[in-house]
């Protein structure tokens, strides 16, 4: 199987995240699920920077351990993440243990390697940037970057790094290596800061106890860059645990900010050079964020909570957003204005109305259900086979918001198809009804298909969708689910909008319109009352299927009263998709349609039917039975068969299927 495994910049704590970091994490966590959608066996890596003297001093000033405040920070993170379902396999703070092991024993191999070497260093020092700067580098004798703080005179012994040693074996890598290094304009950059001439550099600092001590000089603590670049390989067990560490590395991709392709692209290779070990395939820079066109600063009032934005239209939207505005490795702009503008465009006039559109005319002409009625729209199966090509390619080479783009483009040809196929002019002509049907479910295939291309950017909104369609939104397959269909019959559902239009001229309303409810999630008090009154004893509607209880010859003292057998609540319903359960032979996973809501279940009789033969079919289940997981799947509910001893079972299914919920007594 395919491994992958991708990083971002871990984040300084001494400031919660804004716009601009979580514009990082949403991008990198679209590329981690769509790696995981292609079937890919994916580690995303995320993590807090926390050896800074900026993290030490912060927590001075508000009177608590360092530790104590990271520990603080950390939940911060961890919820701004969780609220922008950023979906991270591990998350590491460079205080844990085992990123000590692993800074320890790359510190050792340079040492060993003959690399680092003692020296004196003196010169300016910002505190701020935490970084040396060279007289050449001050503006007024001022840090570039904070124009307001004297840099320090500083006069210390430091052990050095001879990055200097590398600067031939780097550019013959970047040579053999051109997609090291992304997009091209960094690339460029940086290959020409390293062909300039490279300086040996601090790796050390004297005198200072928050940090991680070198192994042969404990009075000195390891340079926080430095430390932090190792994250990314103590992470997968450098220095603990050989067989994670053979299994995960190289990274394959380090997505950072353009400020920090420097360390990445030259620094860290460096190291893992004079360490011995292998390279990540690729570091990719991408642009920052600006509100209004303005640099995001606390001062100037120019930050943007990730937080408020997700809830003001969802997290989704804003994902979608910060995707598809910005192409991936340039600048981009955020604007309150722009966004809600966005949102009406391509999420409650396009998609949503698509989706609210196709269930509408699905239940008004066909009772929800669609089933192919002939042959297949050339035109949209042909535009969706292209769309996937394309859509691939692009999230391939890490373009991201042509990707968003070409999925949007299908979503548009269902909308010209619709207008240009008329549904209601065929509804009135009985001659057309197999047209009407395949229209439509065309149209449903569409939405479909678009929404398994956008889940790595929407994952709970498309999953909904899919939900919608009568599409089984869970586990979804790139392989499997890409590809234009027209087979299965599908229920759609009719509800609400997924994305209610907002009044644009009052954009700084904040209408918190949430993301709909995942489908996995459980419906409160959702059941409706039966609304039927229980038929007599004897009464002949009690007839019906026979439920698979061996009831023959049980003699008379063990029959149960009616009162007993109404505890059990069986209700018609109708299956929407089916799939084998992986690793076994015996189980199916349903997705059925009870009336009230939309069930999963597992039933044991995958080796009596093939699960596509069952989508559309109308069973009896079990309403009322406690749930159960069965091989790590919620089971709620049962579908009655009949099942002979060592012969296969038969669902119990109906001659004219009545109406899913109708309660079978
Ligand atoms: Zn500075």
């Amino acid at each position: 199987m395919t491994r992958f495994y991708l990083t971002t910049a871990i984040d300084y704590v001494n400031s919660p995240p804004h716009l601009g970091t979580a514009y990082e994490k949403v991008c990198a966590d679209v590329i981690a699920r769509y790696h995981r959608l292609r079937g890919h066996d994916t580690r995303f890596l995320m993590g807090n920077d926390e050896h800074s003297q900026n993290v030490f001093k912060k927590a001075q000033e508000l009177g608590l351990e360092p530790l104590a405040y990271c520990d603080q920070m950390e939940e911060v993170f961890r919820r701004t993440w969780a609220r922008l379902d950023v979906s991270f396999d591990d998350f590491i703070r460079t205080t844990e243990a085992r990123h000590k092991v692993g800074t320890t024993e790359i510190a050792r191999r340079l040492y060993d390697a003959g690399d680092i070497y003692e020296g004196v260093y003196e010169g300016w020092y910002c505190v701020s940037c935490e970084e040396f700067k060279q007289e050449k580098d001050l503006v007024d004798g001022n840090c570039p970057l904070h124009p307001t703080l004297k840099p320090e005179w500083i006069r210390e012994k430091n052990y050095f790094f001879r990055l200097s040693k590398y600067q031939q074996p780097l550019l013959d890598h970047f040579a053999a290596h051109p997609e090291f290094m992304q997009p091209d304009n960094r690339r460029n950059e940086i290959l020409r800061l390293i062909e300039g001439g490279l300086l040996d550099v601090s790796v050390s600092r004297a005198g200072q106890s928050w940090g991680i001590p070198l192994p042969w000089d404990p009075g000195s603590v390891v340079y926080v860059w430095f430390d932090a670049l190792i994250n990314y390989a103590s992470a997968v067990g450098l220095g603990a645990d050989p067989e994670m560490f053979e299994r995960w590395w190289p990274a394959d991709l380090h997505i950072v900010g353009k400020d920090i392709t420097r360390f990445h692209a030259v620094f860290w290779p460096a190291m893992l050079m004079s360490a011995r070990l292998p390279l990540p395939r690729q570091v990719f820079g991408h642009g920052f964020m600006t509100l209004n066109g303005q640099r995001m600063s606390k001062t100037l009032g120019t930050i943007v909570d990730p937080i408020a934005a997700a809830d003001r239209r969802g997290h989704d939207p804003l994902r979608l957003y910060l995707v598809k505005e910005v192409s991936f490795g340039g600048d981009g702009d955020f604007s309150w204005e722009r966004y809600d503008e966005r949102y009406n465009v391509d999420l409650a006039n396009n998609l949503g109305n698509l989706v609210s559109r196709v269930a509408s005319m699905a239940h008004r002409y066909r009772g929800g259900r669609l089933a192919p009625a002939g042959a297949t729209s050339d035109q949209l199966a042909r535009l969706a086979e292209q769309v996937v090509a394309d859509y691939r390619t692009a999230m391939d080479g890490l373009a991201l918001h042509e990707g968003a783009a070409h999925a949007f483009r299908l979503v548009d040809a269902a909308n010209e198809f619709i207008a240009a196929t008329a549904p209601w002019a065929l509804a009135r002509d009985p001659g057309q009804s197999d047209r009407l049907g395949q229209v439509l479910f065309d149209s449903a295939e569409a939405i479909r298909l678009a929404s398994v291309l956008l889940e790595p950017i929407m994952p709970s909104s498309c999953r909904e969708i899919l939900r919608r369609v009568g599409a089984d939104p869970t586990g979804v397959s790139f392989d499997r689910d890409a590809r234009w269909r027209n087979d299965g019959a599908r229920m759609l559902l009719q509800e609400g909008p997924l994305w209610p239009r907002v009044d644009t001229d009052r954009p700084k309303e904040t209408t918190v319109t949430d993301n709909p409810v995942p489908p996995d999630a459980p419906s409160p008090g959702a059941r409706p009352p039966a609304g039927q009154v229980a038929p007599a004893a004897g009464s002949p509607s009690a007839a019906g299927p026979a439920p698979a209880v061996p009831v023959a010859s049980a003699p008379t003292a063990d029959r149960i009263s009616i009162d007993d057998f109404m505890r059990v609540e069986l209700r018609v319903a109708k299956v929407l998709a089916a799939e084998k359960v992986e690793k076994s032979k015996k189980l199916l996973k349903l997705s059925v349609d009870v009336g009230s809501e939309q069930r999963t279940l597992v039933a044991g009789i995958a080796e009596a039917y093939e699960p596509e033969a069952l989508v559309g079919k109308t069973v009896v289940v079990v309403f009322n039975l406690k749930p159960a997981k069965l091989m790590g799947i919620e089971s709620n509910g049962m579908v009655l068969a009949a099942s002979p001893d060592g012969g296969t079972p038969t669902v119990v299914t109906f001659e004219n299927p009545p109406e899913p919920g109708t309660r079978v007594r």
